[in-house]
């Protein structure tokens, strides 16, 4: 049965900022309530305000290149399909009553957790827009916003400072609390007990002002502690670097999980894949393209050393950005991804699709 029910939200790398990245996930073992956390929070309440109103029977994909519209199969693979939901499952919505306003903001109550994985604008930014709902007196809630220390402290210092945006994390308020969560160390979910959380540092490119200088980002291994079952969710993130002084930080995450969940109870990686590989490395910006993650994949099949390979692991492929092109850059590096995979040993049966905004994935 699978475990984990994600909504997305947000699923692009920008420039377009009603789209960014944001991932709202759900238990799917849990049918009494609705615990909710985010990964991320690019965008928040407008988009699920926007899902809420979707027509689940018209299976269609905003694109705005070749065509407005885009049918559904030309993002998500076939095996995929079945489980896809446009807009979110019935059963977050049934619970919901009043008009369309009140329903979201109902959605937004239950969201007991955002993990951050890096403090750029197009993964903060419905978060903090959003983050006075908390203070609706008809439908109060309590948030924790939690990352590693390089996202926690600039989140702190530099934005619920009182002058980019009130200090709503103030503690007299006690609706939102800052946590600082600890590399590598495991950290239970308060919204969704039985999920076990382990933030990964991970590097993403440098600094503008100095380009010796990183700029770290993170990925979150999610694993619910009863059935074992994980998911991997990716902040933008870069390979690690050549040079031998400096940690090998991705490497040691996909060590961790070829150690620690086999194969069987991977039910998902979700990753960015912001360029297709035609892209010049020095426009990378820290990110990955369609080649490298396969170079990615390749590391991780051979630290899982089975003969089938990565066998048909389902890999959602996030943050692609919204280029000046004619045709949907999404469709490229999909295409770009599958075509190639089809050529390495271990990777032939992956199953790619597109973290479309606008559906809820079951995996
Ligand atoms: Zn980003
Ligand atoms: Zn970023």
């Amino acid at each position: 049965m699978p475990d984990f029910e994600i909504s997305i939200l947000g699923g692009s790398g920008g420039p377009f900022e009603n789209s960014t990245q944001c991932f709202m996930l759900r238990s799917t073992h849990n049918t009494r309530d609705t615990q909710l956390i985010c990964v991320d929070g690019g965008v928040g309440l407008g988009s699920i305000a926007t899902m809420l109103r979707l027509d689940k029977n018209t299976k269609v994909v905003e694109s705005l290149y070749e065509n407005e519209e885009e049918p559904i199969e030309k993002y998500v693979d076939n095996t995929m399909l079945p489980q896809l939901v446009r807009g979110f499952p019935q059963i977050i919505t049934s619970r919901l009553r009043g008009n369309i306003l009140q329903q979201a903001m109902e959605l937004y109550q239950k969201i007991g957790e955002y993990y951050i994985t890096h403090p750029h604008m197009d993964h903060i930014a419905g978060m903090i827009m959003n983050s006075p709902a908390i203070y609706e007196p008809s439908v109060l809630s309590k948030k924790y916003v939690k990352g590693l220390p390089f996202t926690i402290k600039p989140l702190n210092d530099s934005i619920f400072n009182d002058i980019i945006w009130p200090q709503l994390s103030n503690k007299s308020l006690g609706r939102l609390d800052l946590v600082t969560l600890s590399q590598q160390i495991p950290h239970n979910s308060s919204s969704i007990p039985e999920w076990n959380i382990i933030p990964f540092e991970v590097y993403h490119g440098s600094k503008v002002s100095d380009l010796t200088a990183h700029v770290s980002s993170s990925v979150y291994i999610i694993t619910n502690t009863r059935t074992k079952n994980s998911i991997v969710m990716c902040g933008d993130l870069e390979k690690d670097h050549d040079n031998l002084q400096e940690p090998k930080l991705l490497d040691q995450m996909w060590s961790y999980l070829a150690k620690n969940v086999p194969l069987e109870n991977l039910s998902s990686i979700v990753v960015e894949c912001s360029n297709s590989s035609s892209i010049d490395e020095r426009r990378l910006f820290g990110h990955l393209s369609s080649n490298k993650l396969l170079d990615e994949l390749q590391v991780l099949r051979d630290k899982y050393s089975i003969s089938s390979g990565l066998g048909n692991l389902k890999v959602i492929i996030s943050h692609v950005k919204m280029a000046y092109l004619d045709k949907d850059p999404r469709l490229t590096i999909l295409d770009e991804l599958r075509t190639l995979a089809h050529t390495i040993r271990g990777l032939e049966n992956i199953a790619f699709s597109i973290a479309v905004q606008g559906y809820t994935f079951t995996v």
